[in-house]
């Protein structure tokens, strides 16, 4: 098949209008045979990288995927665009994968899946060779691909022999695509991937469609919860640090009448793997579960993830908040926090046997910690964390709704960072504290930081407000910390020039007299604000072709948003097509999916229209 350009050949096979930055040029690259290596966060699009190109150029791509499950998946989405996909692994018997080589041969195949212990057998191998010589392979893509790394945050064993595979294939491009944040294990991919030369893309790490909002834990937490989980709509992941935990809010938000399944590793996996695609398949709304919960599911249309307990790190933080709203329609992130909660996870960090494993998670916990009190934009300290510079003010985040009036502190951050320097930085912030309210505890009688000039001058704001201005000077720069699990301060030219009365110091207050606004109702309607959400009609209809959408899956066992995500679902609920033409036009809609539903929808919205009529 030949198009007049990229964008028609999109179109064609996805539905959709345009591409997503930076995919144009990725998939540009891979047709014109370069290796290419593709860092975007989760809901980028990544899958769309390899998967056009495969479709555009002569021979077989392989998919390299990590989990079983994410495959399925893939593979019938891809299906459900008419597209000749298939994968093999250890659940396809063998008469089913002798039918699926045969159709491979014959050409009707454009993308194969494997995983990756299964590449390098040596029948696969031989197996390759023939597709090679009948119908050729285009190019390797290999997903998830920091799975490779030992830095990374899910380290494969199997994924390390894949380094053989450009001995076998060199002439074969290679892309590889992963969400993974840290240079170190990017690094790590090329070299074990051996990547010739790679064009690297990194895309930003800001979900601009995610409402991220912190709530201080009241004393009765499950009616907190409750009255978040009322406030929404659509899909939802409630994490909890514990198996028992779990059990127990599933148990009551059954009793409060939600449909919820739990998730965890003290389940057996028949149950897990259950509940897990009875989630996925919107036969219930919400899954709770522990943080095993998540790795490896594809629902993009996840509307809110809670975190009932504290997370491990900010890194952990983003990535399991990050599981909603992977289709790019806005979804909530909402952590709760306790102060109660610090505790019982010191206690477990005490328990590890390593010292250094220890400091570590101190660190990453004093992190969270900064993260849940902080009162700048929370993209800041979020992205601060991957190293990528947000300016803040993002309009959706609580602390962008709802700031918090500003003070000049400035005379409070030069007591601050002029005793940072006469303990010649060699302290964290609780030391430093200590000093400046005067504190009688034995090491600062050790080192005799009763005797320094900022001993005791600040003993008119409390501990609390000096953990303020810490953090605030650490978010706008004008003070640094080491990252080697000691947290000392350090002074950088910045702290310099406001200690010589260079700068003033602004900082966000939390007025202890002001109740912190954590109404999730006004935060809906700030996000209803930024993405233009529609009218009571289109809702209405949009509840209505959810349920067609719900039945026409069930009928072919497959997830809902394999049909039609959430956005083209809205989109057509907006725009209310009436002709084919017209519905072939929306967003998301391609060529296979409009021969297939088209009229079936086309009916749902006349049959709402008259309805209308009646009333
Ligand atoms: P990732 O693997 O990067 O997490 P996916 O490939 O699963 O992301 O894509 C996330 C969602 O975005 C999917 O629902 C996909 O269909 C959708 N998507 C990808 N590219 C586009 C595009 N150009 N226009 C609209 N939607 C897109
Ligand atoms: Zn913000």
């Amino acid at each position: 098949m030949d198009f007049p350009d990229l964008e028609a050949a999109l179109k064609h096979f996805f539905g959709y209008d345009r591409f997503r930055p930076d995919q144009r040029q990725i998939i540009q690259e891979s047709l014109d045979d370069a290796d290419v290596l593709v860092i975007m966060p989760t809901g980028g699009g990544k899958s769309l990288c390899f998967q056009l190109p495969a479709l555009l150029r002569p021979g077989l791509t392989i998919v390299v995927s990590p989990l079983i499950a994410l495959m399925q998946d893939q593979v019938q989405a891809l299906q459900d665009n008419g597209i000749g996909a298939t994968f093999l692994n250890s659940t396809v018997g063998f008469v089913e994968s002798r039918n699926r080589e045969q159709a491979i041969m014959a050409g009707k195949i454009k993308l194969l899946y494997v995983a990756p212990e299964r590449l390098l057998t040596e029948r696969f191998l031989e197996l390759l060779q023939e597709i090679k010589s009948q119908v050729g392979i285009g190019s390797i893509a290999i997903d998830e691909a920091h799975c490779v790394s030992q830095w990374g945050h899910d380290f494969r064993p199997e994924y390390r022999q894949l380094s053989s595979l450009r001995s076998y294939h060199p002439d074969i491009p290679m892309i590889a695509l992963t969400a993974t944040a840290t240079e170190r294990v990017r690094e790590d991919i090329i070299q074990q991937l051996r990547l010739d030369q790679p064009k690297v893309h990194v895309s930003g790490f800001n979900r601009e469609n995610l409402y991220y909002e912190v709530q201080p834990k009241d004393k009765s937490p499950y009616n907190q919860l409750l009255r978040i989980v009322n406030q929404q709509e659509g899909s939802g992941i409630i994490y909890c640090l514990s198996r028992k935990r779990v059990d127990e809010i599933a148990e009551k938000l059954n009793q409060d009448g939600f449909e919820v399944l739990p998730y965890h590793a003290g389940m057996s996996d028949v149950d897990r793997a259950n509940n897990q695609t009875r989630f996925i398949r919107d036969d219930v709304q919400i899954i709770v579960a522990t943080v095993a919960f998540g790795m490896g599911i594809n629902k993009p249309d996840v509307r809110f993830v809670i975190h009932y307990d504290l997370p491990h790190s900010i890194e952990n933080y983003y990535q399991e908040s990050g599981r909603a709203g992977r289709d790019g329609e806005p979804a909530y992130c909402t952590l709760l926090f306790g102060t109660n909660d610090i505790r019982t996870v010191e206690f477990l960090i005490d328990q590890k046997p390593d010292e250094a494993e220890q400091r570590i998670a101190k660190q990453q916990l004093r992190q969270v910690i900064n993260y849940a009190e902080g009162n700048e934009c929370r993209r800041i300290i979020q992205l601060n964390y991957f190293g990528e510079k947000f300016p803040g003010n993002c309009g959706t985040c609580d602390n962008c709704c709802y700031p918090k009036p500003l003070e000049d502190w400035t005379i409070e951050a030069q007591k601050f960072l002029s005793c940072v320097a006469r303990c010649q930085e060699k302290f964290g912030a609780g030391h430093i504290i200590d000093i400046l309210r005067g504190s009688q505890s034995d090491k600062i009688k050790k080192y005799g930081h009763d005797r320094l000039s900022t001993y005791g001058i600040g003993q008119d704001r409390t501990t609390q407000e000096w953990r303020n201005l810490g953090r605030s000077l650490l978010h706008q720069g004008l003070l640094d910390i080491t990252t080697d699990g000691y947290a000392i301060l350090k002074l950088n030219p910045l702290s310099w020039e406001v200690m010589r009365k260079q700068i003033t110091v602004q900082i966000a207050v939390n007025p202890s007299t002001v109740k912190q606004k954590t109404s999730s109702k006004t935060n809906r309607q700030a996000i209803q604000e930024v993405t233009n959400v529609n009218s009571v009609d289109a809702e209405m209809l949009f509840q209505k072709l959810r349920k067609l959408r719900k039945k026409l899956a069930d009928a072919q066992a497959v997830p809902p948003y394999v049909i039609f995500g959430d956005s083209t679902l809205r989109k057509i609920a907006i725009e209310q097509p009436r002709t084919l033409e017209e519905f072939g036009k929306i967003s998301g809609v391609g060529e296979y999916k409009l021969s297939h539903y088209g009229n079936q929808f086309i009916e749902e919205i006349k049959n709402h229209r008259l309805d209308n009529l009646d009333n």
